[in-house]
């Protein structure tokens, strides 16, 4: 398993630094935000140090995804206050990333608790939308084959 020095995650998974964990496996932990947004937000972390998504192997990735499917899953059964659920994951600063060590949030919704994603509506046409499109299938066909 890699990790960082300085990190904070790699300081969980090295059990250097406390935190109250929900799921271990192979790939990933799971452990309690410490500034939770509404009781019960989890992290989904790889164990494997990786900064940013570009560092991630694809596979796990889908590994944490599948993983905060069953954490989801859970929440609902939990007994917490959860009428939905919202996965989220910054990558980047400008994504509001804090911690650069990949991590999946899972997050416990109901009406009026507090979290709101706000966002400007637009509408660009065709043109545009197709432009973006195009200029994105640019970038998949220069992906490596191992992505
Ligand atoms: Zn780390």
């Amino acid at each position: 398993v890699t990790r960082a020095g300085d990190c904070v995650f790699c300081g969980i998974a090295g059990g250097e630094l406390e935190a109250s964990i929900v799921l271990e496996d192979d790939v990933a932990l799971v452990f309690m935000d410490l500034n939770p947004i509404t009781p019960g937000h989890t992290l989904v972390v790889p164990w494997a140090h990786a900064a940013s998504l570009a560092e991630l192997p694809s596979k796990a990735g889908g590994h944490l995804f599948g993983v905060a499917m069953r954490v989801a899953a859970a929440v609902r059964a939990s007994g917490l206050r959860a009428d939905g659920v919202n996965l989220f994951l910054a990558d980047g600063e400008a994504a509001g990333q804090e911690v650069f060590h990949v991590h999946l949030h899972v997050i416990p919704r109901f009406a009026g608790d507090g979290l709101e994603i706000r966002h400007a509506a637009s509408s660009p046409g065709r043109g545009a939308l197709d432009e973006a499109a195009r200029a994105i299938r640019a970038g998949l066909a220069a992906q490596k084959e191992t992505m």
